[in-house]
């Protein structure tokens, strides 16, 4: 049987951008009873704990399900785990107070992490607005107040076009054939090939230290779980060639590709339904 359930987030587990739904909650802690849950996305910690963690208590997690939710963050850059009874160097034991340990956001612990530098992030930054700049894609006027377009994220520097807060329906209409991000990306590669380019969601650029992607993500997991790839399920929108989910297909993952989150339920209600 597999161990690890891992997930792409945007698309897969929710709506990009927002909270999972309760369906997708309450499967997830039936599977956390069972299985160790690894979301892995470009995002940030606070999203992670907006988009998921929140939610979970909500529906009711509790903190021994919580110690089995191992957070990728930034593409699996950064890996955060729940020590139900506080960060201690020993390995997390499972026990009745444990159990009713209350949730703590402050339990949350950064286990390991592989920043950009500052030089790093500032010469991506510089080349994301040229390379918009040059291209005509720059919408400084299209923002909210206090709204920004370039957002560095730690380990990855992050363009979204019309900026955080952006309406839906605006961002899927900017952009949809990808065509304004390619011609952005094909400048930038031009002007600092050190790095890599990811065009993500709607109006998303993902830009980072070569062969800092998924691959490299899934493979610290690998390691830092001490499992191998068959003991993985991966679970993704983007696994064609050139998507965000396609190098942990590359690796040899078992993979379901889905195109929403109500393609995942479906598939956790089955994984559920045999165990
Ligand atoms: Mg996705």
């Amino acid at each position: 049987m597999k161990k690890v359930l891992a997930f792409d987030i945007d698309q897969t587990l929710n709506v990009a951008k927002t909270p999972i739904p309760d369906e997708i909650a309450d499967l997830l802690i039936k599977c956390l009873d069972d299985f160790m849950i690894c979301p892995i996305s470009g995002q940030k910690f606070d999203q992670f704990l907006i988009q998921i963690v929140n939610r979970l208590i909500e529906r009711g997690v509790n903190a021994a399900q919580l110690a089995n939710l191992h957070l990728f963050v930034a593409q699996g850059t950064q890996y955060y785990r729940y020590y139900p009874n506080g960060y201690s160097d020993k390995p997390i034991q499972a026990s009745a107070a444990t159990d009713k340990a209350p949730y703590d956001k402050n339990n949350w612990h950064l286990e390991y992490d592989f920043p950009l530098t500052d030089e790093e992030v500032e010469k991506i930054t510089t080349v994301l607005e040229e390379s918009a700049k040059e291209t005509g894609y720059w919408e400084e006027d299209k923002l909210e107040e206090g709204d920004e377009i370039i957002e560095n994220r730690h380990s990855m520097v992050a363009f979204s076009a019309l900026g955080q807060h952006a309406g839906t329906a605006q961002k899927y209409g900017w952009d949809a054939d990808t065509k304004k991000r390619q011609a952005i990306v094909a400048k930038a590669a031009e002007k600092a090939p050190e790095f890599q380019y990811e065009i993500g969601g709607t109006t998303s650029i993902n830009a980072f230290k070569k062969g800092m992607n998924k691959e490299f993500g899934m493979t610290k997991m690998l390691e830092v779980l001490g499992i191998e790839k068959k003991d993985v399920l991966y679970f993704g929108d983007m696994t064609q060639p050139g998507g965000n989910d396609y190098p942990v297909v590359k690796m040899g993952i078992d993979t379901i590709t889905v195109r929403s989150h109500e393609d995942t339920a479906y598939a956790l209600r089955g994984i559920l339904g045999v165990l």
